[in-house]
């Protein structure tokens, strides 16, 4: 298939890229084109202006900021933040989500804007930045604005974005040294979207759980964040037991019912995957290394293929 056909327009500056899509009709903006270029070959979207931002350089790149966040550009590749030095050190569950990410060829044009934008609600990425309380910073015709990432999310593959805005960076605040992390997902064969997926956050003081986050993927029209079970672990020592009863909070999402997999299959994968993720981030927390995730604790008839080596955690293909 091939797309409709489109005109292409390609701005050398961010001012240049918002005026073109405040006075284009039917515009669309391309970032790595692994999703958008699929969808116009497929016709499923027929956009009469392309607005590429490939050539946009103040679109791309990490930086730390003077409050201490970390600002990473909308056109930054996913493998560039993957490979970060600074993110790793700092926020090492963006590099261990980005693993199960696609592939390394679609991650070397695939971009974070472009993830975001395009929020397929089993995709990582707005999973992990849900867990970290990421804000986005949007600019359109009626000028800039933030929006928190627990408000991006209005409806299935719908982000908070107004006609003509564009997504132009995302800003976190990294959790104090010692914090531990973990982010699991299942998927049918590596590279594919996830069915279910689950990235975990825990701070300890003194052994016990000073702040956790937990974000599900895969199991509803955005990324989710699961308090109950935040709220289960916080003042606690993160036993197994109480790991275990926080992940059962994960069974009462909704579920996506699909060719893929059904509701209520993907509410028992998310137990699993958020069971396994608070587990690394126990774990790490606490400085020990990674507790396996043995055989006994894959669901029957589930065959595990060795991830390729990753920091430590992983994913299971089913
Ligand atoms: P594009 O495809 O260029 O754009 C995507 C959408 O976002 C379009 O509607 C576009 O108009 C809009 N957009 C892009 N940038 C902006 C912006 N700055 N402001 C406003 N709107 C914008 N993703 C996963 O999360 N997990 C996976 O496992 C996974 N597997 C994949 C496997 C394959 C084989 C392929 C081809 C893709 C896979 N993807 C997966 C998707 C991939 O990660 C894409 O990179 C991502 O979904 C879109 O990023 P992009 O930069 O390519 O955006």
């Amino acid at each position: 298939m091939k797309p409709a056909p489109f005109r292409y327009h390609r701005p050398s500056t961010l001012d240049e890229a918002v005026r073109c899509m405040a006075e284009l009709d039917d515009a669309r903006p391309l970032a790595g084109g692994q999703s958008l270029m699929a969808m116009m070959n497929f016709r499923y979207v027929t956009p009469q202006h392309v607005v590429d931002l490939n050539r946009i350089p103040e679109l791309a790149g990490i930086e730390t900021t003077a409050d201490g966040a970390i600002r990473i550009g909308a056109m930054t590749r996913q493998r560039d933040v993957k490979d970060s030095p600074l993110l790793r050190e700092r926020c090492p569950l963006l590099a261990e989500a980005l693993q199960w990410v696609g592939h390394v060829q679609t991650r070397n044009r695939g971009t974070l804007g472009g993830s975001l934008a395009h929020l397929d609600p089993a995709a990582e990425l707005p999973g992990v930045l849900h867990a970290l309380d990421a804000v986005l910073e949007v600019r359109g015709p009626d000028g800039a604005r933030d929006v928190p990432m627990s408000e991006w999310t209005l409806a299935y593959m719908t982000p908070a974005l107004e006609p003509g805005e564009l997504l132009t960076a995302v800003r976190l605040h990294p959790w104090p040294p010692g914090h531990g992390h973990g982010f699991h997902e299942l998927a049918r064969r590596h590279g594919d979207f996830a069915l279910a997926g689950a990235a975990a956050l825990v701070h300890l003081e003194a052994g016990v759980v000073s702040r956790a986050a937990i974000a599900l993927v895969g199991v509803d029209d955005g990324p989710l964040r699961l308090p109950a079970a935040e709220a289960l672990l916080t003042g606690h020592a993160p036993d197994p037991q109480r790991i275990a009863a926080a992940a059962d909070a994960a069974v009462e999402v909704p579920g996506i019912d699909d060719v893929h997999a059904s509701a209520a299959y993907r509410r028992k994968i998310a137990v699993v995957m958020t069971r396994r993720a608070l587990t690394d981030a126990a774990a790490r927390a606490s400085s020990v290394v990674p507790a396996s995730v043995g055989p006994a604790s894959l669901p029957r008839g589930e065959r595990r293929i060795a991830p390729p080596p990753s920091p430590a955690g992983g994913s299971v293909s089913g």
